[in-house]
């Protein structure tokens, strides 16, 4: 396939032979005498490389372009048998991966994995949330009781941004419906002290319809009835979700959803440990329909591990199961040969992660991407490039090594949709918490058996605990990634994740080692000030 313009090979590596010179007459330069750069095959496994690369270590040079930007489609193997629009999975890390991040990555097309540092039931329970979740409903609405006064329900709204709220027998989502109490119910009370029940509007004043109405439905409602907020309600008028008017002016479809093609619920995995008590972990998550486990450990291939996967793949047949972590081949091939449905790759990489410096061991991630993805690729295998993704640009080089997706951590942490609050530094940045799993404080809330120290009476710190700064919500930052991604794709002339795949295994995707030089002359250079703004939107 000669397609996207890049010289042929046909499967012959030719610039393996020393170069001649280029020959005078325009007419007779060959497709060997336009060959730029190096194959992947020759920067990894040239007898002379000694040295592990990364991702900043590299560069594609450009193909030609013949589609336009909105042509490449990024539809990539998350696990053998599950796919994703958009090739980018949320990591199972306490400042990353909850609920709410699961649901805006599957929206977004990707995928997001609850992390394990929650008691079996928490962690069910965030895969229920996410499996229960309908595009356009406000299924866990902030509800208030009858009894709070307006004075404490201003204070509610400064803090939350949003100003209607249902009022529920105990102020809790669940109980039965009471009223609404919204801005036009309050606007010109003057007395901070009065009760909400005083000035709602009651229950039998309100437009309301009964769970299991879908969302088109819902939405000619809240339109014909010109309300703000449509209450949804259980026979008994319990409240089970609302709908909010400016939802529908919003875009509540999500064409890229990663979602079960026959019931429509959004995809979602979970991590879990290789420890007897994880099995029981692994009980409650199917009870609770999860679609993938991640085994979360720094280096997968352990007995416990294998034994993990056998018993998963014999107990549990419909849920893929996602092993490692691995950096070579062989503790790939041991985790693929006990039944592994994908491999996440990375060992000490991570922006938090401390671990070749603390146990010297690890791989520089470009290397590990690459040799990982070539042997898994021969089972029909995908792999996630897990770690040390710092922009778009990295990501277009993981999967041009070979990933089927990559999974972030520090990239997504600062996001809206990650748990935890924003707060202020000194100098005013809006900031989140973002620590790494393997750090003292997030081992002390039960992670470190990814690092096999539950039963030791020191705890050895692999990652550290740091900030980041506030990124707005996935819902406007994965588009700016992927439409990142899609540009590097198309620079590089492939139209799609299995064209980029195929350029690389047929040595007509072409790379360069960047020197240090090199590496200053890529980023922003010799400016006295800059401001770095990421996107328009
Ligand atoms: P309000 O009229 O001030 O309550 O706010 P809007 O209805 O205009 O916007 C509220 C936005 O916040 C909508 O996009 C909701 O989907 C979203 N939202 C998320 N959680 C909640 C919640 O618990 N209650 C309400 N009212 N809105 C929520
Ligand atoms: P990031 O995207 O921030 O560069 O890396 C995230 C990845 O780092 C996670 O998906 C996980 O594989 C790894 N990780 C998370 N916490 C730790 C840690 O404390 N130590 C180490 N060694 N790796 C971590």
């Amino acid at each position: 396939m000669a397609t996207n313009g890049v010289a042929s090979t046909n499967g012959k590596d030719r610039s393996r032979s020393p170069k001649k010179e280029l020959k005078t007459d325009p007419s007779k330069l060959t497709e060997e005498d336009l060959q730029d750069g190096f194959s992947v095959q020759q920067i990894f496994t040239s007898t002379t490389t000694k040295s592990g690369y990364t991702y900043d270590d590299l560069i594609c040079l450009p193909g030609h372009i013949n589609f336009g930007v909105h042509d490449v489609s990024l539809t990539t193997r998350f696990t053998r048998k599950i796919s994703l629009k958009t090739p980018i999975v949320s990591s199972p890390m306490d400042t990353v991966t909850e609920s709410d991040m699961a649901i805006a990555m599957a929206l977004e097309g990707g995928i997001g994995v609850i992390h394990t540092n929650l008691s079996i039931e928490a962690q069910a329970e965030q895969v229920a949330r996410v499996k229960k979740f309908k595009a356009g409903f406000i299924i866990d609405p902030v509800c208030v009781p009858p009894t709070m006064t307006l004075q404490e329900l201003e204070e509610l709204k400064s803090k939350l941004g949003f100003t209607g709220f249902p009022v529920t027998a105990g102020g809790k989502m669940g109980q039965p419906l009471l009223g609404l109490v919204t801005k036009r119910d309050t606007d010109f009370v003057t007395n901070r002290n009065t009760r909400l029940s005083e000035i709602m509007t009651p229950v039998k004043n309100l437009v309301t319809v009964k769970e299991g109405i879908d969302l088109l439905k819902a939405n000619n409602i809240l339109q014909t009835s010109k309300k703000g907020k449509l209450p949804i309600v259980t026979e008994s008028g319990l409240l089970v979700a609302l709908v909010a008017r400016t939802d529908i002016k919003k875009n509540v479809e999500f064409p890229n959803a990663t979602k079960d093609p026959l019931n429509k619920e959004l995809l979602v995995a979970a991590a879990i440990g290789t420890r007897p008590a994880d099995r029981e972990r692994v009980r409650a998550l199917a009870a609770a329909y999860v679609d993938a486990v991640i085994i979360d450990s720094s280096q997968g291939d352990s007995v416990f591990q294998h034994e993990m996967i056998k018993w998963i793949k014999k107990e549990f047949p419909q849920i893929e199961v996602v092993a490692g972590n691995v950096v070579t081949k062989q503790q790939a091939k041991n985790l693929i040969e006990c039944g592994a449905d994908a491999l996440r790759v990375g060992m000490g990489i991570g922006s938090i992660c401390t671990t070749q410096e603390v146990c010297a061991c690890g791989r520089a991630q470009a290397s590990a991407v690459y040799n990982v993805a070539k042997l898994a690729s021969v089972y029909g295998v995908p792999i996630l490039a897990d770690g040390g993704i710092s922009s778009p640009g990295h990501i277009v080089k993981a999967l041009s090594l070979g990933a089927g997706a990559a999974m972030c951590g520090s990239l997504l942490a600062g996001t809206s949709e990650t748990p935890g609050e924003y707060f202020y530094s000194e100098d005013g940045k809006r900031l989140k918490r973002y620590r790494g799993m393997g750090s003292i404080d997030a081992m002390k809330k039960g992670s470190d058996d990814r690092y096999f120290g539950t039963t030791s009476a020191i705890k050895v710190a692999q990652g550290v605990s740091g900030t980041v700064q506030d990124k707005g919500s996935i819902h406007r930052y994965i588009p700016y990634l992927t439409q990142g991604i899609r540009h590097g794709m198309q620079d590089i002339g492939a139209k799609s994740v299995e064209d980029l795949q195929s350029m690389l295994q047929r040595g007509q995707l072409r790379f360069e080692l960047r020197s240090a030089a090199a590496q200053r002359e890529g980023g922003v250079h010799g400016l006295h000030s800059f401001e770095r703004k990421l996107f328009d939107a």
